[in-house]
């Protein structure tokens, strides 16, 4: 488990020197999985995935501003990153091709109400499985593997989590990364995006910013003379695909279509051309919960 997340971390850090903030440009669709031309006459009748095959329609949300994760620049056509290949891993599955894809731009306060509202289908944004959130959402995977570090301005003289007692921390609302902060004897503030709070940081108005490794050296690329991402990880972060709870048949598709992109290797392409994109070690892929 340790390996793996240290692979993901190590993978970043060389997103970060290659890439440089533009996670994904050269290569829009890595994975390019097959769509499924027939994919409505696969699903039983009654079901969430033949309802969506059958419309051709799918709403997704995704993060914009998480480099290497889901990412969509002013101007951009789509959204670019590893939660973004995923998602369209499944699309694929309900016959519905990339281009087609409704993308909805999540923050990590509005994820459970978006599901629960119908705004969007599913959800694929950095999303950790808790059960907190399983009494309100279905989630599936996890899919990916990582754990919560912090971000501070280089020479900040905070060296791990035990120098953040008693210091002004960010992080985002309705983030699990909020409340371990604050577990730590962190004065916390939560904004709506990790992008605000970096800004904060780079003001040198909070002394760090603080959520899931493969965030943060997204952010820690943007501005490497001046961002540094310090300590070990102390939470281990299980990220998973957010569907509507009544609508429990979807865990079982959801888990079934990433594992076969697990076996096949379109997993280790998908993270290979966006976390990854340095070349660095992918990661073995994660076990996944059986469904209820
Ligand atoms: N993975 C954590 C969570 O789902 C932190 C990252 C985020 O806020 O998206 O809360």
């Amino acid at each position: 488990m340790k390996r793996t997340r240290f692979a993901v971390i190590l993978a970043a850090a060389a997103l970060i020197l290659g890439a440089c903030g533009d996670a994904g440009e050269d290569d829009k669709d890595p994975v390019d999985t097959e769509v499924d031309s027939n994919a409505a006459a696969q699903f039983e009748d009654g079901t969430r995935m033949k309802e969506i095959a059958e419309s051709g329609k799918v709403k997704i949300g995704v993060k914009y501003d998480q480099p290497g994760l889901g990412f969509k620049a002013a101007g951009d056509d789509a959204p670019t990153g590893f939660d973004v290949e995923m998602a369209k891993i499944v699309a694929a599955k309900l016959g519905i091709k990339a281009g087609d894809i409704q993308w909805v731009e999540t923050i990590s306060d509005n994820r459970e109400p978006f599901l629960e509202k119908g705004t969007v289908d599913f959800v694929f944004a950095s999303y950790s499985i808790t059960d907190d959130r399983r009494k309100v959402v279905g989630q599936a995977g996890p899919y990916f593997l990582t754990g919560q570090q912090l971000l501070v301005k280089k020479g900040s003289g905070i060296k791990s989590v035990e120098d953040i007692k008693g210091k002004d921390v960010c992080s985002v609302t309705g983030s699990t990364s909020l409340a371990n902060a604050e577990a730590k004897g962190a004065k916390v503030r939560g904004f709506e995006t990790y992008s605000q709070c970096r800004d904060q940081v780079l003001d040198g108005a909070i002394d760090s910013m603080t959520t899931d490794g493969s965030i943060l050296l997204g952010y820690a690329a943007l501005n490497p003379d001046e961002l540094e991402v310090v300590g070990e990880p102390f939470s281990e972060e299980r990220i998973g695909m957010g569907y509507a709870k009544d609508k429990p048949e979807l865990c079982q598709f959801l888990t079934d279509t990433v594992q076969e992109a697990m076996d096949s290797g379109d997993w280790a392409k998908a993270f290979e051309a966006t976390l990854g994109k340095s070349g660095a070690e992918t990661p073995e892929p994660p076990a996944m919960d059986p469904c209820a």
